[in-house]
């Protein structure tokens, strides 16, 4: 069995190239490796899943559980099999803190192009993946190939809050500690998230295709069997459940902030009021 047929057995889309030809964004964490590598096997996980579809007040990464604790399980698992099937070789799991430019090195694998949204773009769920990676002294199993372009239609810059200037990003502004300010605040109020912001994928073509195809869905069950659309105060007052959520990386105060804006202003959050379009204003800083 190829390690991409192991990763597939676990539902990641994967593709090897040579490690000379990824780009390198934290070297140093390939010290304690052990071996030297050959390859880098890029994996997509796909985490869309039917409830994102639903109304939410979260972000469609933040619907179901923490991928990191996907990643930890399944990523040792993959490991395991990968060493039973590779007697002697070495390998090395890395998601989120990762020694490369993920994008880019998934992309030169030929899993996706590089949106001008910043995010690599896959035919069959658009944005909507974790990227991972393993190293390893197993040969790639391809070429790497130039990283390909999203064909620049520029919907994801007309559709966000700030234009795509790279001023500000209502993700952002949901995940900052402290206080907002009152324009963060009439931002976080329109756009209806109390955690992340999909707009920029949400709008772009390439999601609607996913979609009508049927194929964005994850079929992951990490994935499907854990949603939670409304996070409030009483889930969040479970301390266990809320370990798991993606929103755990910031102190549970940053997105109770949220909801009580929401609650101080007697509106209700959400993040998707109108599937497709987001069924939001074009900002004026429209490009
Ligand atoms: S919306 Fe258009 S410009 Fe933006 S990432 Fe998608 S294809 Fe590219
Ligand atoms: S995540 Fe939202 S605010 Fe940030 S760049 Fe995309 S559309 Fe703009």
């Amino acid at each position: 069995m190829t390690l991409t047929e192991i990763m597939k057995k676990h539902g990641i889309q994967a593709a090897g190239i040579p490690f000379g030809s990824c780009r390198l964004t934290r070297g140093y964490k390939l010290r304690s490796v052990g071996f030297e590598p050959r390859s880098v096997y890029f994996g997509l996980i796909p985490y869309y899943t039917r409830e994102c579809d639903l109304p939410r007040s979260v972000s469609a990464y933040a619907v179901s559980k923490d991928y990191h604790l996907f990643i930890e399980e399944t990523g040792a698992l993959i490991e395991k099999e990968a060493k039973e099937a590779f007697p002697g070789a070495g390998f090395a799991v890395f998601g989120d803190s990762s020694p490369f430019d993920e994008r880019d090195g998934a992309a030169r694998a030929g899993l996706g192009v590089i949106g001008r949204n910043g995010m690599l773009i896959t035919e069959k769920y658009s944005s909507y993946v974790f990227i991972f990676e393993i190293v390893s002294d197993v040969p790639p199993d391809r070429e790497p190939v130039e990283p390909g372009r999203c064909p620049g239609c520029g919907r994801c810059a007309a559709a966000c809050p700030f234009g795509m200037t790279g001023e500000n990003c209502l993700s952002a502004i949901t995940q900052k500690k402290g206080g907002l300010d009152e324009k963060e605040k009439e931002t976080v109020l329109r756009y209806g998230s109390v955690w992340g912001c999909d707009i920029c994928q949400e709008v772009c073509p390439y999601t609607a295709a996913a979609k009508k195809a049927g194929t964005i869905y994850t079929d992951i069950p990490f994935f499907t069997g854990t949603a939670l659309r409304f996070p409030d105060e009483k889930t969040l007052a479970d301390s266990d459940d809320f370990a798991q959520r993606a929103y755990s990386w910031r102190p549970k105060d940053v997105i109770l902030r949220n909801i009580r804006l929401f609650e101080e202003h007697g509106t209700s959050p959400r993040a998707n009021p109108d599937e497709g379009s987001g069924g939001r204003e074009a900002p004026e800083t429209n490009t």
